[in-house]
């Protein structure tokens, strides 16, 4: 039988843990593949290009954008990111879930256009909790640290559209649970239908 593959956004404030906990998620889930993101943004050390993300220009940016190659695309902190339509299309149409780490303006664009895709939201236990981890990731300056806060508070605001909210306190149980919801949302997708006629049309042996 024949299925489309499932699109899966895990969203998440930055310092949250989202890159980790969609590593992990990778690493346990059959026939899923990672979105490889458009961005403006300079590669940072070690990323690669057509890995990481694709990374463009401004100009061949705008003319994904004139050429409706996004499937959605957002601007977030200082640069462009966006989901390449033609991609994301062949991934789902060859039975492959794709899990695509976005942001929120891209999940919300993501639930109107692909309303079967699943939206998980992942949610740090305490802002304090958030700070914290923010602060020991070393990466941003203290404004930086407020500013990303800030933001985040927006962000957390806007996971009033995903379908799930997951909290991550504990690691491996965050692992646990978006596995467990990955796995429920296949088997109420895709439901089975002509193995239920077959079993139906089949003698009582
Ligand atoms: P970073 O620059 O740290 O890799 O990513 C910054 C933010 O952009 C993250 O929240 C990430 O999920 C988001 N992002 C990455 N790719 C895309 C995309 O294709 N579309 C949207 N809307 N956000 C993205």
């Amino acid at each position: 039988m024949k299925q489309t593959g499932i699109p899966i956004v895990i969203s998440a404030a930055s310092g949250t843990g989202k890159t980790s906990l969609c590593k992990a998620l990778l690493k346990t889930l059959s026939h899923t593949a990672r979105s490889i993101s458009y961005t403006t943004r300079a590669a940072r050390g070690g990323e690669v290009d057509g890995v990481d993300y694709h990374f463009v220009s401004d100009a061949d940016f705008d003319r994904m954008i004139a050429e409706d190659a996004f499937v959605e695309w957002a601007q977030v902190f200082d640069h462009r990111y966006g989901t390449g339509l033609a991609s994301v299309r062949e991934q789902l149409s060859g039975g492959v879930d794709v899990l695509l780490d976005i942001d929120v303006q891209g999940g919300a664009q993501i639930r109107d256009k692909l309303p079967e895709a699943l939206l998980i939201f992942l949610l740090p236990p305490s802002m304090a909790e958030l700070r914290r981890r923010l602060v020991n990731r070393a990466e941003d300056a203290p404004d930086v640290i407020e500013q990303r806060l800030a933001e985040a508070k927006a962000e957390i605001e806007a996971s009033a559209v995903y379908d799930y909210l997951v909290v991550n306190d504990e690691f491996e149980q965050a692992a646990i649970d978006l596995r467990a919801i990955v796995r429920a949302h296949r088997l109420r997708q895709n439901r089975p239908s002509e193995l239920v006629e077959g079993l139906l049309g089949s003698p009582v042996a």
